[in-house]
């Protein structure tokens, strides 16, 4: 009898018998600081997900008890529609921010572009700045070279957001897995093989690792600019880095958590120990559709000391193959990472 199995068939029930707690609402006002309203507006995994209506998103919100969102998705073309449905609607309860239009980097002169571009837009009633990897990965300078993180020329774009008091959400790089290659040594070569278009490894990229010392250069020399540094500081899988190399020494940067209590729930104990050294550094935030059933994990994972449970739905591309803990936070440190922590950043949010 043959006895392999292909990994795509594997797919072991635990028999454990445990305590389970699933809350539905956090236990204290939260604020989400780490969404998408126009990316996770349509959604074609699930159509019940999509997102019909502001006052349908201030439904959820209540229902979940959260008291604020922080919109990503403030790209040119949508920054006033934004705005005006979401954060002048609902005062107190939707802060946006500014996406740049990074094509101009192909036209000399383009550091005073972007600048102006983001000064138009916290005139306009934009809360910060939104960066996303494509810098360092994919944006290009007007001789067709990768723009590094730590790009001198940025100086003036992150000065416009430090003299506003506008806080920068900034994602560099990627898991560490996109950046190695894709052979059976990969943890995360479930989704990889869904998602090929995902991986970061071959001498044409810049290396992970290359990326995590660019992102140290910029929140280093940019001191004056606050700096939300999505992901767990993008580098989840090393909290001993996250909180040596990225916390520690530069007072200006904030983490979030969006999309890693895979990461965070794998390791529990280190993790809740990095939580609570790092209480006041800390914000909440999913990056996932909001109508979608993400919340109830994030607050098992953040509330209880539960065992080895999913990291989330089974929505395929699904990350890595393992399950996870909670961390069990105390009521003062949940406080501070579900809401506290995001006003400093958002003040708008206090309303
Ligand atoms: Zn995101």
């Amino acid at each position: 009898m043959d006895r392999s199995l292909p990994l795509s068939q594997f797919e072991p029930q635990s028999q454990l018998v445990l305590p389970e707690h699933r809350p539905e609402r956090a236990r204290f006002p939260a604020i989400d600081a780490h969404n998408h309203l126009a990316l996770h507006a349509e959604d074609a995994y699930d159509p019940a997900w999509t997102l019909q209506s502001p006052q349908q998103l201030i439904d959820m919100m209540d229902r979940r008890n959260l008291r604020g969102l922080v919109d990503l998705d403030g790209r040119p073309e949508r920054l006033r529609s934004a705005l005006t449905s979401y954060k002048e609607a609902h005062r107190g309860r939707m802060a946006v921010l500014a996406v740049l239009d990074w094509s101009v980097c192909a036209e000399p002169g383009w550091p005073a572009v972007l600048a102006e571009q983001l000064a138009s837009a916290l005139a306009l009633g934009a809360d910060g700045l939104k960066v996303s990897k494509g810098l360092g990965l994919r944006h290009r300078d007007e001789h067709g070279r990768l723009i590094p993180v730590d790009d001198p020329r940025l100086g003036e774009l992150w000065a416009v957001a430090a003299d506003a008091g506008a806080t920068v959400l900034i994602h560099t790089a990627d898991p560490v897995a996109f950046f190695r290659p894709l052979d059976r040594f990969n943890e995360r070569w479930d989704e990889l093989h869904l998602r090929p278009e995902w991986s970061w490894y071959g001498p044409q990229f810049p290396t992970f690792e290359s990326l995590m010392d660019q992102l140290i250069g910029l929140v280093g020399t940019n001191a004056r600019t606050v700096f939300q540094v999505a992901h767990v500081g993008s580098y989840a899988e090393n909290l001993a880095w996250v909180a040596d190399q990225l916390l520690t020494p530069h007072p200006n940067v904030y983490v979030d958590i969006s999309e890693r209590i895979a990461e965070l729930g794998r390791q529990p104990h280190f993790a809740r120990r990095f939580l609570i050294d790092f209480q006041d550094r800390v914000v909440f935030g999913t990056d996932r559709p909001p109508l979608g059933p993400w919340y109830p994990y994030y607050f098992r994972f953040l509330e209880t000391f539960d065992d080895y449970f999913p990291h989330g739905p089974e929505v395929p591309p699904r990350q890595g193959r393992w399950n996870i803990s909670g961390v069990g936070l105390p009521d003062d440190v949940l406080a501070k990472l579900y809401r506290d922590n995001a006003l400093k950043l958002y003040p708008s949010l206090n309303g």
